[in-house]
C-alpha cells in the first residue's frame, strides 16, 4: 500500500470526527466510519457523505454527537432501523449500530440483530465497500479490512464479502451496484461474483423498480456507460430490465446486404454523447435514438434495409418506457421525445443540400433544443469509413454556421408569427375557422421557406394577397 497510516490520519482529522471520536469514547463505545468514505479517501475521491458505525446503539450516539454540534445541526432518527442521520453543514453523516443480517429468500427484508464489527462488514456489499477506519482514540486511524479490500482496490476489481450467491441473494440490487461501480470506477468484476450475478439475475425482480433505476442512471451519468450496458447485457439483466435495448443486437445480411448492430452503435452513440455532456436526459436520449429500430425493420429488395419511420415510433415508446422504469414523465420527458424524433434530421440537411428553408425548418421544429438536437447527432456519427466521416463532420460545420446565420437573421427559433389569429380576424371580420388556419399556416410556410422575411408588414401584406385568392377581402375596403 502506497497510502501511509499518516495520511489517513491527515485525511480523518476533522473537528467533526475528532468530535464523534471524542463522543463515543465518552460512551466507552467503539466506533467506526465504513464504506464509501473509507473506499473514496483512496480512491481520492474527497466525500461528505459519512457512514458511522457503532458498536452498540448507533443512534445513542448520534443523539449525543448532535448536541454538542448544537445549532445548524439537523437529526433525524428511524427508530424502526436502528440508524440516525445528522445534517450538518455539508455534511450528512448516517449512524447505525454494527447489526448481523439474515434474510429470507422472498424478501429484501432481512432479520436484524445486535453484532460486531466484522458482522457488520459481512454485510456489506463489496469488499472494496467494506473497510473501516477505527474512530477511537487509541486506535484512531486503524485500518479494518478482513475481506482484503485494499488489494482488490489496487488490482481494480468488485468481488463480495461473502460467497457472491449468498450477497446477491440476500439483496439482489447489489447486482446492480456491481455493475455500477465497475463502470463508474473503471473496475472489473471478479470471475466468481459475475457468474453469481448471471446466476441469481432473476432475483432482481424482488427490487423495486425506482432502486433500479437510480442505479441504472448512475450507469448513464459514468464516464463511459457502454461497459455497465456491456455487462448488463453479459449477465443476462439486460434481457429482464430493458429488453427493447437488447432487441437491437444482432446485424442481419440479405443478399450480401448488412446492417449495422444497433445495440453496439447505439452504445457508441452514448459514449460519444457523455464525452460531450453530463446532462442525463441527452444521454437517454442518445439511448433510445433508434430504439424503434427492431420493430421498424423491413427488408426491401430495392432499398436493401430500410427502418422506416423508427425516428417517429421510438417517440412513441418513450412514455411506456420511461413509465415503466418511473423516469420522470415531465418536461425532460418531452425532451427525450423530441429529440428522438428529430435525430435524423440534421443528417438528412447534410445529406442533401444545406438549403436556407431546411435550417430554418429544423430550427422552428428544435426550438430552444437545437444545440442539444445537434449534439445528439454529431454523437450519431459512428461510422469506421473516415472519408465518410470527414465529409460529415465537414458539413456539420456548413450546419451549424447556416444555424447562426438564419438566427440572426431571421428569429425563427420559438416562433411566433409577426400576424396572428386576432390580427385576421379583427382585418377580416371573421370568427376563428378554416380560412383563418389556412392562413396562418400560409404565413408559417412563407417565412420558413425564405419567400417573405419574419417582419410584421411583410407578412400582412402577404396574408392579404393569399387572402384575395381565397375571395376574402379586408373590411376597410368592402
Ligand atoms: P455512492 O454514495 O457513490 O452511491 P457508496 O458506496 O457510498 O456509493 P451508499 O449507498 O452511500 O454507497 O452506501 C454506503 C455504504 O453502505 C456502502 O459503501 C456499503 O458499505 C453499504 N451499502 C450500501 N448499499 C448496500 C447494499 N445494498 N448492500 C450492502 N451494503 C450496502
Ligand atoms: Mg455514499
Amino acid at each position: 500500500m502506497i497510502i501511509s497510516q499518516d495520511e489517513i490520519q491527515a485525511y480523518i482529522d476533522t473537528p467533526i470526527l475528532r468530535l464523534i471520536s471524542q463522543t463515543a469514547d465518552e460512551m466507552q463505545m467503539e466506533c467506526f466510519i465504513i464504506g464509501g468514505y473509507v473506499r473514496d479517501f483512496f480512491l481520492y475521491r474527497p466525500s461528505k457523505d459519512i457512514d458511522v458505525v457503532a458498536i452498540g446503539k448507533g443512534t445513542d450516539l448520534a443523539e449525543a454527537v448532535a448536541r454538542k454540534l448544537g445549532r445548524e445541526t439537523h437529526l433525524t432518527l428511524f427508530k424502526n432501523f436502528g440508524t440516525a442521520q445528522i445534517k450538518y453543514r455539508e455534511y450528512e453523516i448516517e449512524f447505525v449500530g454494527a447489526r448481523k443480517e439474515s434474510y429470507r429468500s422472498d424478501s429484501r427484508k432481512p432479520i436484524v440483530e445486535d453484532g460486531t464489527l466484522e458482522d457488520d462488514q459481512r454485510r456489506r456489499d463489496f469488499t472494496i465497500n467494506a473497510m473501516a477506519f477505527c474512530l477511537n482514540k487509541e486506535r484512531y486511524g486503524e485500518l479494518l479490512d478482513p475481506f482484503n479490500g485494499m488489494q482488490d482496490l489496487e488490482d481494480l476489481i468488485i468481488r463480495t464479502p461473502l460467497d457472491p450467491d449468498i450477497t446477491f441473494s440476500d439483496d439482489p440490487l447489489r447486482m446492480m451496484r456491481a455493475i455500477r461501480f465497475a463502470t463508474q470506477l473503471g473496475f472489473d468484476i471478479y470471475p466468481d461474483t459475475f457468474d453469481a450475478i448471471a446466476r441469481n439475475r432473476e432475483r432482481i425482480g424482488i427490487v423495486s423498480t425506482e432502486r433500479i433505476t437510480d442505479e441504472l442512471n448512475k450507469i448513464i451519468l459514468s464516464p463511459r456507460p457502454s461497459v455497465g450496458f456491456i455487462l448488463l447485457e453479459k449477465t443476462g439483466l439486460l434481457e429482464i430490465l430493458f429488453p427493447e435495448l437488447t432487441a437491437l443486437k444482432g446485424a442481419e445480411t440479405k443478399e450480401g446486404i448488412g446492417h449495422k448492430d444497433n445495440f453496439y452503435h447505439t452504445l457508441a452513440v452514448l459514449d460519444n454523447i457523455a464525452r460531450e455532456t453530463n446532462d442525463l436526459w441527452l444521454r437517454w436520449a442518445a439511448l433510445l435514438h433508434d430504439i424503434a429500430k427492431p420493430v421498424t425493420k423491413r427488408w426491401d429488395p430495392k432499398l436493401g434495409w430500410t427502418f422506416h419511420n423508427h425516428n417517429l415510433i421510438g417517440e412513441k415508446m418513450v412514455p411506456r418506457i420511461f413509465g415503466r422504469m418511473k423516469l420522470p414523465q415531465n418536461e425532460k420527458m418531452k425532451l427525450v421525445q423530441k429529440l428522438v424524433s428529430l435525430h435524423m434530421r440534421p443528417m438528412q440537411l447534410v445529406e442533401d443540400e444545406v438549403t436556407d428553408s431546411a435550417v430554418r425548418r429544423m430550427l422552428f421544429d428544435a426550438g430552444d433544443h437545437i444545440d442539444d438536437l445537434m449534439t445528439l447527432c454529431e454523437a450519431d456519427i459512428t461510422s469506421k469509413n473516415p472519408v465518410k466521416v470527414r465529409r460529415f463532420v465537414t458539413n456539420f460545420r456548413i450546419v451549424r454556421r447556416k444555424l447562426r446565420e438564419i438566427e440572426e437573421k431571421d428569429r425563427v427559433r420559438n416562433f411566433q408569427p409577426p400576424v396572428d389569429g386576432n390580427e385576421i380576424m379583427e382585418v377580416f371580420g371573421l370568427p376563428q375557422g378554416r380560412e383563418i388556419g389556412l392562413l396562418k399556416a400560409a404565413i408559417k410556410e412563407a417565412i420558413l421557406d425564405g419567400v417573405i422575411p419574419n417582419e410584421h408588414d411583410a407578412a400582412f401584406a402577404y396574408m392579404v394577397e393569399k387572402a384575395r385568392e381565397l375571395g376574402l377581402k379586408p373590411i376597410t375596403d368592402r
